[in-house]
């Protein structure tokens, strides 16, 4: 695999299509955002003007998109009509089952191969290259090809099933994670009434029964861990606004499939107030300010 077609190079997209480059692959990369399109050029993709530019002569398109109906839209309208016969069109966006689903039938029955391959590592993980992948896809051979595609983005590489698979297996993730994420943010406020030091919690926490990302990756309050986005105001890294969307997708499938799930629903509750509240823009780790209730230090 020689050629990648990137398109949305946001948080997520801009490390992952900087690691193709890495990856000794030549990158032509597509953002609506023209800031993002310079910043790709300046990394050394080559900027397209559109996604037809950008998907033309490619042996793989991947996808780095907010939300399903973003997906399905680029896909369908601006990939398929596009891109050669025998392109491999690989999804990395958490988008809902059904999406996935549809467009692994559509681009099967136009001869093309699809797989959704949502992604776990956070904005540090796409950095990195540590991003963990989770495929669902129709046989074993598409299955090598996105394996090929992916791999200079992550560490891991698992195939959960068949098409819509992928995002099944991100949403559940996902749902542990929003969460984990308030559970630590609890922890963490209780432990200041209680009197306690962060760091001193942070260094106990970390090494015992209540360690997960969200403490020692992903950390909520500022210092223990440099590149959290605690340190950085909480700019993102992964915003509220999109966890809420996780959250959301995971008590659809709840509802949908019967499965008991009250501590996802508190959690979406939670980021839900948290986003009506304005900062759906913010790190979905800022939500320790409204826990602690002090969002004026958010402003
Ligand atoms: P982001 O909002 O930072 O980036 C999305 C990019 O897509 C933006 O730059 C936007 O301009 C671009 N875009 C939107 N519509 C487009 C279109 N029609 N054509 C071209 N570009 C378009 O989002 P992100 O944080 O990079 O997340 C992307 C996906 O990855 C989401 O589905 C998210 O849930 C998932 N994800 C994010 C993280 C994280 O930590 N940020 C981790 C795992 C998975």
């Amino acid at each position: 695999m020689e050629r990648i077609g990137f398109i949305g190079l946001g948080n997520m997209g801009r490390h992952m299509s900087a690691n193709q480059l890495k990856g000794q692959r030549r990158v032509a990369a597509y953002d609506l955002s023209p800031a993002a399109r310079a910043r790709a050029q300046e990394a050394g993709c080559e900027a397209a003007s559109s996604v037809a530019e950008c998907v033309s002569d490619v042996d793989a398109v991947i996808t780095m998109l907010p939300a399903g109906p973003h997906v399905r839209q680029v896909v369908t309208e601006e990939v398929l009509p596009n891109v050669k016969p025998g392109t491999l069109l690989v999804d990395c966006s958490t988008i809902d089952v059904e999406t996935a689903r549809d467009l692994s039938d559509i681009c099967h029955e136009k001869g093309f191969r699809y797989a959704d391959a949502p992604v776990s590592g956070g904005m540090m993980g796409a950095e990195a290259a540590t991003l963990t992948f989770m495929v669902g896809c129709r046989d074993d051979e598409t299955y090598a090809a996105v394996e090929d595609a992916v791999r200079p983005m992550g560490r891991a590489v698992i195939r959960a099933g068949g098409p819509g698979a992928g995002e099944a297996a991100k949403i559940c993730n996902n749902m542990l994670l929003g969460i984990s994420m308030i559970g630590t943010c609890e922890a963490f406020a209780l432990a200041e009434k209680l009197g306690l030091d962060w760091q001193r919690f942070y260094d106990i926490a970390s090494k015992s029964s209540g360690q997960c990302w969200s403490v020692t990756t992903n950390c909520p309050i500022p210092g223990p861990v440099p590149n959290s986005p605690a340190n950085n105001a909480y700019e993102p890294g992964f915003a509220t606004a999109m966890i809420l969307k996780d959250l959301k997708l995971a008590q659809a499938c709840a509802a949908s499939a019967g499965a008991y799930t009250p501590m996802g629903a508190q959690a979406e509750g939670l980021f839900s107030l948290f986003d009506q509240l304005g900062y759906g823009n913010k790190d979905f780790s800022a939500i320790l300010q409204l826990l602690r209730g002090k969002l004026a230090e958010l402003a």
